[in-house]
């Protein structure tokens, strides 16, 4: 991301962020409410639109093309087709109630994808195994708890293939007693190279995956490091007043 401004009226939510991403890499984003973290997680995927500055992943700009010196707003399905290198999980798992587990993570692929039925099933049983849930194919939502639904969800999005996976504070609509194992499943994806960028209030989740942690408030990015420093020595003020409060 570079030089990105994003304001809703005259409040400006993201004020000149610009973050590098190596592939591979775990970055929490860690700050107090309304900092801007989830515009910021939006923006990345083009949910939200910046007033100004680009995002680009794998050297592809996100929402945009560029001719010349020019940069031209893609429409859909362009869009879609970018940001299908985008993944991303929600507080909320938002999973279709009327599809079973398997159907829901299939969906995408198949209709949009264009994968194959037969193969999109064996992806998703894989899917399944991997998130542990592997007995869980023909369940629907209402019959999976909180934390398995969000497996499901974080299968779907895997589903799709994305270059990066935004993980949106994963386990906070969640029970205390559930929240571990979705965190298990976001650590394995993190061993595995995927490249993550998840906003976090778990800050012991934080400081054990996260390759860099980056604090934002008031929509600037105020510090970037590794957890241990950044924990146990904070250099910005603002940094340490939050990391005294939420330790
Ligand atoms: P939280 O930790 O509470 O989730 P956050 O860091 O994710 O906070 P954002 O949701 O990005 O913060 O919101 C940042 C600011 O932008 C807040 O002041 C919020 O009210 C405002 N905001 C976010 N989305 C919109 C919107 N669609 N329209 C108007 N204002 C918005
Ligand atoms: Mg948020």
């Amino acid at each position: 991301m570079h030089g990105v401004n994003k304001s809703f009226g005259t409040n400006k939510v993201l004020d000149d962020v610009s973050l590098t991403i190596a592939p591979g890499e775990v970055v929490a984003i860690i700050g107090p409410s309304g900092a801007g973290k989830s515009t910021l997680l939006r923006t990345i995927n083009h949910l939200e639109r910046a007033d100004a500055g680009v995002v680009s992943i794998d050297g592809e700009l996100i929402g945009y093309e560029r001719r010349g010196d020019v940069l031209y707003e893609l429409k859909e399905p362009a869009i879609r087709r970018r940001r299908s290198a985008v993944g991303m999980v929600f507080q909320s798992f938002n999973l279709f109630p009327h599809l079973t587990a398997l159907q829901n993570i299939i969906e995408a692929p198949v209709s949009v994808g264009g994968v194959p039925r037969d193969e999109a099933i064996a992806d998703a049983r894989d899917l399944l195994a991997r998130v542990g849930l592997g007995d869980k194919a023909d369940a629907y939502p209402r019959h999976l708890s909180g934390g398995q639904q969000q497996r499901v969800a974080i299968a779907r999005t895997l589903a799709l293939r994305p270059k990066v996976l935004l993980f949106d504070e994963p386990t906070s609509a969640l029970d205390p007693e559930l929240v571990g194992e979705v965190l298990d499943v976001i650590k394995e994806l993190a061993k595995s190279g995927t490249t993550l960028i998840i906003v976090t209030h778990e800050i012991g989740f934080a400081r054990e995956v996260a390759d860099r942690v980056v604090f934002m408030e008031g929509g600037k990015v105020l510090e970037v490091g590794p957890p241990e420093r950044l924990f146990n020595e904070p250099s910005h003020p603002r940094t340490r007043e939050f990391i005294a409060k939420v330790l």
